[in-house]
């Protein structure tokens, strides 16, 4: 009898240890072991550039993770080498725009996807496929409500952020400033969408680039690209 009881005892402790530990069986884990379920995706806008672009992908290369590439078509017409390198390192190439002119690209619904669709076709010419991912130019919340239901019926995915380097706003900042602020201006701490820059004067970002990679790897974050 006593055996049988602590047989008993034993798988029940088992089970209670593994329901713990791997989750029960009608929701979340109760306790998470590698906090896997934090993820963040680094994104880079209005690249590329002959400057700072190559010098991202070595650092991501070294630091072994994906990211998601924002690209500016007139950026790109004549860089469509830098960009296949991206992709044949396996990250994503995204729309942001053609020619990122706001007064240009939000003067109509019909203008703005038209300025998509020839970000998109450049895309295309570089992977064999359009994207559906798009990143508005200043951000969904800064424009009109009719231009992101158009771009969503056309089949996008639009892509904001809840954190950034901030190196489009600080002025002259450092590599220590935009580390600062990218480790700081974390808006929900389970999905990170991380907005920073590929253009030619971002060379501060690529500085910061590698030890912000560090941070989030340290606290457990997986990275993805869209
Ligand atoms: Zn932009």
């Amino acid at each position: 009898m006593n055996k049988r009881i602590s047989a008993l005892a034993a798988i029940l402790l088992t089970v209670a240890l593994f329901v713990t530990l791997f989750g029960n069986f009608f929701g979340e884990p109760l306790l998470s072991f590698a906090e896997s379920d934090k993820v963040i995706y680094l994104t880079f806008d209005d690249g590329p550039s002959d400057r700072v672009t190559p010098k991202i992908l070595d650092v991501l290369k070294t630091e072994n993770v994906p990211a998601t590439f924002f690209i500016v078509g007139t950026q790109a017409k004549n860089r469509k080498n830098i960009l296949k390198r991206a992709f044949d390192e396996g990250h994503t190439l995204a729309v942001h725009s053609y020619s990122h002119k706001y007064k240009e690209i939000y003067s109509s619904t019909e203008a703005l996807l038209k300025d998509i669709e020839k970000c998109n076709e450049l895309i295309c010419s570089i992977t064999g496929e359009f994207s559906h991912i798009y990143r508005f130019p200043g951000g969904s919340f800064s424009v009109p409500q009719k231009l992101v239901k158009a771009v969503e019926e056309k089949g996008y995915n639009t892509v904001d952020w809840n954190a950034s380097f901030r190196d489009s706003e600080i002025k002259n900042a450092s590599a220590r400033e935009l580390y600062c602020a990218a480790v700081a201006t974390v808006a929900n701490p389970k999905k990170i969408v991380m907005l920073a820059h590929d253009s030619t004067d971002k060379t501060e970002t690529v500085a910061a680039l590698s030890k912000v990679i560090k941070h989030f790897k340290n606290k457990g974050y997986e990275f993805k690209k869209f």
